[in-house]
């Protein structure tokens, strides 16, 4: 058994990693992508090529910019590490193949997703929105999801979670689910199938009350203390990949 291919999808792990961080700073500011070149937003000195290895720089340089000294945020380590794992997981389970890539781009959203809410409180449309319809592709043709059940996901997780939230804001008088929050359960649910929701929103509740008992004690704040729930989705989104098709077996047997 050889550590070879293993080692070489860390790597790109952690490589895309590196491309997703620059997703997460630039996104939010509705900058490109590909130009200009990565730069220190303390001194505006271009990052050197050799500063710019995934994982390495990082460790080497201490956290801080080369030329300035200022900090780099530990995002951008933990970004590329989060990326390297998850590919690594993907590759356990699907090998090289199609689905292995689906499942991988999927994730690399989800990673975008995660930390610009978790930066901004906001999940931006130009991911989820374009989402929905292209994630249905690979659904269909490579997940092996039928047409019907990934329709049916984005439906579900558009519109019914709509008229939740809306319920939830008209009864209580505080908004519960944001917007952004039902276009990423409808991104989810076109790729995942709409029985994903299920086990995706047990999950995301239940990882989202913890935490949340969690900040509050630690904060001695109350309720007021909002978190942004579109990373407890994600992270349900992705749980879902390693176990949830055994959770819809189960479920589908129930009901079947
Ligand atoms: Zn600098």
């Amino acid at each position: 058994m050889s550590v070879l291919p293993d080692l070489f999808i860390a790597l790109l792990g952690a490589v895309i990693g590196s491309f997703l961080n620059v997703c997460i700073c630039r996104i939010p500011e509705g900058r490109s992508l590909v130009a200009p070149g990565s730069a220190c937003p303390g001194c505006g000195h271009p990052i050197r090529p050799y500063d710019n290895i995934p994982v390495l720089s990082y460790l080497i340089l201490k956290g801080r910019c080369r030329d300035c000294g200022r900090r780099i945020s530990p995002r951008y380590i933990a970004v590329e590490l989060i990326t390297a794992v998850i590919a690594l997981f993907l590759f356990q389970q699907y090998g090289f193949s199609l689905q292995f890539l689906s499942a991988f781009v999927f994730a690399a959203a989800l990673v975008v997703v995660t930390f610009i809410d978790l930066e901004h409180g906001i999940i931006p449309d130009v991911i989820t929105l374009p989402g929905i319809p292209l994630f249905m592709i690979p659904a269909v043709l490579v997940m092996g999801v039928s047409f019907l059940d990934a329709f049916l996901g984005a439906a579900v997780g558009g519109g019914v979670f709509y008229l939740i939230a809306e319920g939830y804001d008209f009864f209580t008088g505080r908004e519960g689910m944001g917007g952004g929050d039902i276009k990423l359960l409808a991104m989810l649910g076109a790729f995942l199938g709409w029985q994903s929701l299920v086990f995706v929103l047990l999950v995301s509740s239940l990882l989202g009350s913890i935490v949340g008992i969690g900040v509050m004690v630690a904060k001695h704040e109350g309720m007021r203390y909002a978190i942004p729930f579109g990373p407890f989705l994600a992270v349900s989104a992705l749980a879902y990949i390693f176990w949830g098709y055994d959770f819809s077996r189960v479920m589908n047997l129930y009901w079947g």
